[in-house]
C-alpha cells in the first residue's frame, strides 16, 4: 500500500506551534492543528461533481457558525450534535466557551471554489486529512483574541472531535499532553451520540484486545505522538502552495510503506489514548481526580500523572487492564468499577455472611476473604432480570447460563478463574484473597439488568447444615461505589 495514508477509522492530531504572520496583525498558529485522518479517496472520486453554490449554506446557532454543503436536515442534526458536545464539555471543564466557533464541513470539495476558506491550506487539508482545526490569534491595539476554525468532512464524530479542540483552544489556550488532548476529544465527541453503546466502538475495543496490552505508564508517556501527522500536513500545505491543481500526484509520490507503518503506530496511540481517557472519565473511583488532573493542564498547571494517582496506582492499573479486556459496545465503565474500600475479613467457623449482589453491575466485593482450598457453602434467594422485558431468573441463571451467580477471588490484584455457583451448594476457594460475586451476563449488556440476589455464605460447614433462617453474624447490601478512592 503505497498511496494510501488513511486510517480505517478517524484519528486526530495536534501539532507543534508554528507561527505564520499574515496581514500584519494575525498570527496563524498552523501547527496547533488537529487533523482527522480519513481516506481521501471518496473525496477524490467526486471530482466530477458539479460545483454549485446552491449546496453551500450557513447555519448559525448560539455558539457555532456552520458553513456546509451537506443537505439541510443533516446539517441541522450535525449542528445540534455539535452544540450538545459543547454543552457537555463546558459542563465537564466548568467553563463556558469563549466566543463562538466557526466550522466548515465539506462533503464535496468541488462545490467550494477557490478562496472559500479563510485559510488557503484548508482546501488540501480537508481532502487529505479529513478534519483539522486551524487557529489564529487576532491582535489589535486593545486586545488579543484566540480564534479556532474547524474544517471537517461529515464523517461521524469528526466535527465533534474538532469542536472539542476548538473549545479548548479558544477557552483555555492550552490542551495538555497529546494523549489527554486527543483521548478527551474522542471521548467527548462520542458523548454526543445518543446510543450509549457507541461509547465503546466495536472496531476500537476489538482492536485494543488484539494488541499487546499497553500499560497506563506507556500511554501517559507517549509524548508528542502526533508529530508524523503534522509532518504530513505541512508537506501537503507545501505542495498546495506550489500548485493547487497538482497537489495529488506529488504527495502520493512521496508516500510509501514506511509512512504507512508510522501511521499505524500513530493510530494505535490514538486508540490507547481514547481507552485511558474513557476509562478515567467514567470510572467513579477516579473520575473526579482525573477531572482535576485535566483541569490543571488546561489551566496551565501541568500535573505529573504518576504523582497525582500515586496512592491508587495499583488499583487503577488493575481496573484499566480489566476494562481493556472486557470493553465492547454497551460496556459501561461506571457499572463495572471495583470496590476497594470495603474492609474484608475471614469468615469464622460457623459464621455467616449475607450479601446482596446487583444484576446491573460487574463483580461486587463481599467483604469476605477466603483461604485457598477451604470449602464454603452458600444458599441464595431472589431473582433478577437480564433485560428490560426479560423473565426473572434465580441465581441458577437461564438455560444459556446468563444470570448465574459466579465468583472470583482477588489476590494481589490478580483474579482466580471464575467459579460457577448457582442456587445453593459449596465451592472450594482456588486461592486466598477477597471474594467477589456477580450475576453473569455479557459485559456489554449489564445496563438494562435489574433486581438483585441475596447470598448467605458459610465457612466450614457444620452438620447439620444451617438454613437461611439462622442468625447471621453480618449482613451487607453491596451498594454502588462512588469515588471512594478519589481525592476531593
Ligand atoms: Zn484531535
Amino acid at each position: 500500500m503505497t498511496s494510501c495514508f488513511c486510517f480505517p477509522t478517524t484519528c486526530t492530531v495536534w501539532g507543534p506551534v508554528k507561527l505564520l504572520f499574515r496581514w500584519g496583525i494575525d498570527l496563524y498558529l498552523l501547527g496547533l492543528a488537529m487533523a482527522v485522518i480519513t481516506c481521501p479517496s471518496a473525496l477524490i472520486a467526486q471530482a466530477t461533481a458539479v460545483e454549485s453554490e446552491v449546496h453551500r449554506r450557513n447555519y448559525i446557532s448560539q455558539k457555532i457558525r456552520l458553513h456546509t454543503d451537506v443537505e439541510p436536515d443533516r446539517a441541522k442534526r450535525m449542528l445540534r450534535r455539535m452544540e450538545k458536545t459543547l454543552r457537555r464539555i463546558s459542563s465537564y471543564w466548568r467553563t463556558p466557551l469563549k466566543g463562538s466557533i466557526e466550522c466548515y464541513v465539506v462533503e464535496d470539495i468541488n462545490r467550494w471554489p477557490e478562496n472559500s476558506f479563510p485559510n488557503p491550506s484548508a482546501r488540501a487539508l480537508i481532502q487529505f486529512v479529513g478534519g483539522v482545526t486551524l487557529t489564529k490569534m487576532q491582535v489589535d491595539r486593545r486586545k488579543s483574541e484566540l480564534k479556532a476554525i474547524v474544517y471537517a468532512t461529515p464523517a461521524p464524530g469528526v466535527v465533534e472531535h474538532e469542536v472539542v479542540h476548538a473549545y479548548c483552544f479558544q477557552t483555555f489556550g492550552k490542551h495538555g499532553p497529546d494523549w489527554y488532548k486527543e483521548g478527551m476529544a474522542d471521548v467527548a465527541g462520542r458523548l454526543a451520540d445518543p446510543r450509549g453503546a457507541a461509547r465503546c466502538a466495536l472496531e476500537i475495543t476489538s482492536y485494543l484486545r488484539d494488541q499487546t496490552f499497553r500499560p497506563v505508564d506507556e500511554i501517559v508517556n507517549s509524548g508528542s505522538f502526533t508529530q508524523p501527522l503534522i509532518d504530513i500536513k505541512n508537506r501537503l500545505a507545501e505542495v498546495t502552495k506550489n500548485s493547487v491543481q497538482t497537489y495529488l500526484a506529488p504527495s502520493l509520490s512521496v508516500w510509501g510503506a514506511p509512512e504507512d507503518e508510522i501511521l499505524q503506530n500513530v493510530q494505535s496511540a490514538y486508540r490507547w489514548s481514547w481507552a485511558l481517557c474513557h476509562f478515567l472519565v467514567h470510572n467513579p473511583n477516579y473520575s473526579q481526580r482525573f477531572r482535576a488532573y485535566g483541569q490543571g493542564h488546561l489551566d496551565g498547571n501541568g500535573i505529573q500523572f504518576a504523582k497525582w494517582f500515586a496512592d491508587v496506582r495499583k488499583e487503577l492499573d488493575f481496573e484499566f487492564d480489566f476494562f481493556v479486556r472486557h470493553s465492547r459496545p454497551g460496556y459501561r465503565v461506571e457499572l463495572c468499577n471495583w470496590d476497594w474500600s470495603l474492609p474484608r475479613s475471614p469468615l469464622k467457623e460457623r459464621a455467616f455472611l449475607n450479601v446482596s449482589v446487583r444484576a446491573a453491575a460487574g463483580y461486587q466485593a463481599t467483604g469476605c476473604s477466603v483461604s485457598a482450598g477451604e470449602i464454603y457453602r452458600y444458599r441464595t434467594s431472589g431473582r433478577c432480570c437480564l433485560s428490560q422485558d426479560g423473565a426473572p431468573v434465580t441465581s441458577a441463571g437461564d438455560r444459556s447460563g446468563r444470570g448465574k451467580l459466579v465468583a472470583v477471588v482477588m489476590q494481589n490484584y490478580k483474579l482466580s478463574k471464575e467459579i460457577e455457583l448457582g442456587e445453593s451448594g459449596s465451592f472450594s476457594a482456588p486461592s486466598s484473597g477477597h471474594l467477589y460475586l456477580r450475576c453473569r451476563d455479557d459485559w456489554g449488556s449489564l445496563a438494562d439488568n435489574s433486581g438483585s440476589l441475596r447470598i448467605r455464605l458459610l465457612a466450614r460447614p457444620a452438620s447439620p447444615s444451617p438454613g437461611l433462617n439462622s442468625n447471621a453474624t453480618s449482613e451487607r447490601l453491596l451498594e454502588p461505589v462512588a469515588n471512594r478512592v478519589s481525592r476531593k
